[in-house]
């Protein structure tokens, strides 16, 4: 009986042939070597080391939670007590990790408690799917691994799907180019009072890190130089995320609220496009990489077992409900995308970007998303996704230019979403976006080639955390992005995050900035609010 090969025999033969000829040669076969031999499949996974052999501390990557429901949250820790070499320190055997939940922080009255396997397949990594626990209500969660204990970690479930809850307090958060900045915003957001944080992707950079960190410029310390390449293994990107992790910031943020994460381009590549990558690489070669993103990716997330990947392939794209206040639908606007038209970047609209083909969900994802939106009888449908969704002229006049990796080079998949919706008689739809590293707020028109046409929703585009340095309050094209789009009401080019409140009335958008990334300890403050009333979608500022 033939199988695939596997991923130590991947690693072994990758090494011997070099990577390029390896990829052109089994690109097919790996992609699928990465769904056999996984603990829980029915095959022989690793033997058990004794956690008490762990001699120094494995929880140098902080904890997280996530996805939460009425009963039950993720709970996320990975075990690295050497996070920046491969391997991460750890033998190449399973770990027993016993986990704790409790009502409060000292953990005087536990809500549950359990053991899991830490298998070095998933480069010893826990997802915990606690069940029982009260619906609306703040847990408080850490592990032990040998005589080792983890840091503590907050979270909150959802509430209980019939609850007329009254208020939600949301962040947004995107694109923390680890090479361009501290993640000086995550210090202050795990100061907010939320419900939960969305991460809209690019959580990590494909891109070389240098040994000074890039744009941190760091004095005290060097990074190793495997940092110094970009991501293409499965090493590499498992590397990669040990270093994201390692951010005292970063890991603030996830301690203190639980996360529904996304991903967008870069946690795999650049601008790729379902099986497409930047360059063109023939797609059996691409799969493999990103079957070895997906996978690193699903081990560093607190995400729940259905987005395990699958190979190259995963189920990202899932629905979460906040009561009858909100319901969520996070989409996955790469895994199933038509390539970018006119060879991506920005170009004027024509036949090859509004031909009627062209989806960025894919055909199954669209009609899911419909469909829950026809069974929706949450107060806000909320859309939380990576591109920017409204119009995005780059000039006035004729002659404009749109971002043809935005919803603006999929013109026929939005209009499909927004008659969708329409139909389904959303009335109160919000858009959450990230991507393009500044803040944006817009009112969604039916139309956007006639301003008068009707608002549809509104969209709230957060900028990133760090990615492309400082920025400005006004960069060079503001004037002409703000006359050229009049239904954009905000435009700022700082770092930053975006909370959203909704309560039965109001949707609320408050846009938070921090003025510096390049050095640490930046303060923040709030650059602009805006409201849209419920049954009258437009922003307004507050
Ligand atoms: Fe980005
Ligand atoms: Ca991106």
């Amino acid at each position: 009986m033939s199988h695939a090969p596997h991923e130590q025999e991947i690693r072994a033969a990758a090494a011997h042939f070099g990577r390029r000829r390896f990829l052109t040669v089994t690109g097919a076969a790996a992609a699928l070597a990465f769904a056999t031999n996984l603990p829980g499949t029915g095959a022989a996974y690793a033997a058990e080391a004794d956690a008490r052999t762990i001699t120094e501390n494995p929880f140098t990557l902080g904890v997280a939670s996530g996805d939460p429901q009425p009963g039950s949250v993720v709970l996320w820790t990975r075990l690295a007590p050497r996070p920046y070499e491969p391997g991460n320190g750890m033998p190449n055997a399973r770990v027993t990790v016993r986990w704790e939940v409790a009502y409060d922080e000292h953990f005087k009255r536990l809500a549950g408690r359990g053991r899991a396997d830490a298998h070095p397949e998933f480069n010893h990594s826990v997802h915990i799917e606690p069940t029982g626990l009260a619906p609306d209500r703040v847990y408080y969660y850490r592990f032990r691994a040998g005589s080792w204990i983890s840091p503590v970690g907050r979270t909150r479930t959802a509430p209980a799907r019939a609850a007329r809850i009254s208020e939600l307090k949301l962040a947004a958060v995107s694109c923390q180019a680890y090479h361009d900045g501290y993640f000086t915003a995550y210090r202050h957001l795990a100061q907010e009072d939320l419900d939960v944080v969305f991460h809209l992707g690019d959580y990590l950079y494909e891109y070389p890190v240098s040994a000074v960190g890039g744009a941190r410029n760091y004095t005290d310390r060097k990074l190793p130089a495997l940092f110094n390449r970009e991501t293409v293994t499965l090493e590499d990107y498992r590397l990669r995320y040990a270093l994201y992790k390692s951010d005292p910031d970063l890991q603030a943020a996830h301690a203190a609220h639980p996360f529904i994460v996304t991903w967008d381009d870069h946690e795999v590549e650049n601008n790729y496009a379902s099986d497409i990558s930047e360059d063109n690489l023939p797609p059996a070669e691409f799969l493999v990489r990103r079957a070895a993103a997906y996978r690193a990716y699903w081990e560093n997330q607190p995400l729940r077992r259905p987005q395990r990947p699958n190979g190259p392939d995963a189920r990202l794209y899932r629905r979460l409900q906040y009561g009858q206040l909100a319901q969520f639908d996070i989409l996955d606007t790469r895994q199933y995308r038509s390539d970018q038209a006119y060879g991506d970047g920005w170009h004027v609209p024509g036949a090859e970007s509004e031909d009627p083909g062209r989806t960025l969900t894919g055909a199954t994802q669209e009609r899911w998303l419909i469909d829950g939106w026809r069974q929706s009888t949450a107060r806000w449908n909320v859309l939380p996704q990576q591109v920017t969704f409204s119009e995005r002229r780059n000039a006035t006049g004729a002659g404009y230019q749109l971002s043809m990796d935005a919803w603006d080079g999929y013109a026929a998949s939005r209009r499909r979403v927004l008659a969708g919706a329409e139909s389904a008689g959303v009335d109160n739809l919000v858009v959450l976006t990230g991507d393009v590293h500044v803040h944006y707020a817009f009112d969604i028109k039916k139309d956007f080639k006639d301003p008068g046409s009707r608002t549809a929703g509104v969209e709230f585009v957060t900028t990133s955390i760090a990615s492309g340095k400082d920025g400005a309050d006004k960069p060079a094209n503001w004037a002409t992005y703000m006359a050229a789009n009049p239904h954009m009401k905000f435009y700022n080019g700082r770092r930053g995050y975006l909370t959203v409140t909704l309560d039965r009335d109001t949707a609320r958008g408050d846009y938070r900035t921090v003025s510096a990334v390049t050095s640490p300890g930046a303060p923040v403050h709030t650059a602009a609010s805006f409201v849209s009333e419920a049954g009258h979608p437009g922003l307004k500022p507050a």
